[in-house]
């Protein structure tokens, strides 16, 4: 497949899954078991493509490094097991390190704490230039804090600024905050590996029985299982207070990994097709210093 046409391919994957406008949005008209127009025996196909995927990407991300204009950040956000590591690894397996950053944000520390919930994803931007990702995010900040309310209460905010209104207010900050991003040349993609409920239990019990898989498994994550329901309705709200057409949510269908990181691929090429990537021209000045330096390197001889 020429460039052209994968980047086309992309194009529509960024349509079907990506959500602009979170008015309607709804978890449960997403299906976490879709694969597209492709079935199970197309895996191998799905694998070439990603395999092209990758390469074109590569290609991309050294424009953008050698541009240092845009930056891309890429956020993901996901219930345990749904293969948010696979995904990093899969999709930039073909992109220099040097150009890509991944932040992993676990339970904030004391210092974390002192600062204002944004702080330290702030100090983790990725530059002009680079690609960041983000493996969780500030939006942990409206969903584990949200479904477990005595989070909140050991984060050392002033009691007279939580309110009832604090979730609205923390996805109206974050909304403001990747507009900010957007304005100042980060391009923002955001994604919700979605994962079903019983493909996490499969997942969580081929880690508990497969000895190589064992250092995976997390007891606590059982525990946070239990609190399905509770977690979905703070994505959607989450989704639905902060998707925009510059910080789009994409809803990535996650029961089958290989399908997960085909549309994650197809989600990163776009964001840089559309931007007006090109390797930086030398203005003439600069090509006659680059002529005279070769002269004095072809005269050394
Ligand atoms: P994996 O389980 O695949 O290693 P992970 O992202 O789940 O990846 P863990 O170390 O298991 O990594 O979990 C990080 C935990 O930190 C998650 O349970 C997450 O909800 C929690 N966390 C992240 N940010 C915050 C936050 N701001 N406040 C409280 N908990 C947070
Ligand atoms: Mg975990």
């Amino acid at each position: 497949m020429d460039t052209s046409e994968l980047v086309e391919q992309a194009h529509r994957a960024v349509k079907r899954y990506g959500v602009t406008d979170g008015d309607s949005f709804r978890l449960k008209d997403h299906d976490p078991a879709d694969t597209g127009a492709l079935s199970g025996k197309d895996k191998p196909r799905a694998q070439e493509m990603l395999d092209e995927g990758v390469d074109v990407l590569s290609k991309m991300q050294d424009m953008l490094y050698a541009q240092n204009r845009w930056s891309i950040l890429l956020i993901f956000q996901a219930m345990d097991a749904a293969g948010k590591d696979g995904v990093i690894k899969h999709v930039m397996s073909g992109v220099n390190p040097q150009g890509c950053e991944v932040h992993s944000f676990k339970a904030p520390t004391h210092q974390e704490l002192d600062h204002d919930f944004l702080w330290r994803c702030s100090c983790a931007l990725p530059s002009r230039g680079k690609i960041g990702i983000f493996n969780r995010s500030y939006y942990e900040e409206v969903l584990v804090v949200r479904v477990h309310e005595g989070i909140l209460r050991a984060q050392q905010l002033p009691p007279s600024l939580v309110t009832g209104d604090i979730w609205d207010q923390r996805l109206k900050d974050i909304r403001a905050y990747e507009r900010y991003l957007a304005r100042n040349g980060t391009v923002v993609r955001k994604f919700f590996l979605n994962v079903s409920r019983d493909e996490q239990r499969r997942r969580f019990l081929e880690r508990i029985e497969n000895p190589s898989k064992n250092w995976k498994f997390n007891a606590g994550d059982v525990d946070e299982r239990s609190h399905w329901d509770d977690y979905m309705q703070a994505y959607e709200a989450a989704i639905c207070a902060t998707a925009t057409p510059e910080a789009p949510w994409f809803i990535v269908p996650a029961d089958s990994k290989w399908f997960a990181r085909l549309v994650v691929a197809g989600v990163v090429i776009d964001a840089l097709a559309s931007l007006d990537l090109a390797y930086p021209t030398l203005d003439p000045v600069q090509q006659a210093k680059l002529a005279s330096a070769r002269q004095r390197l072809l005269s050394e001889r």
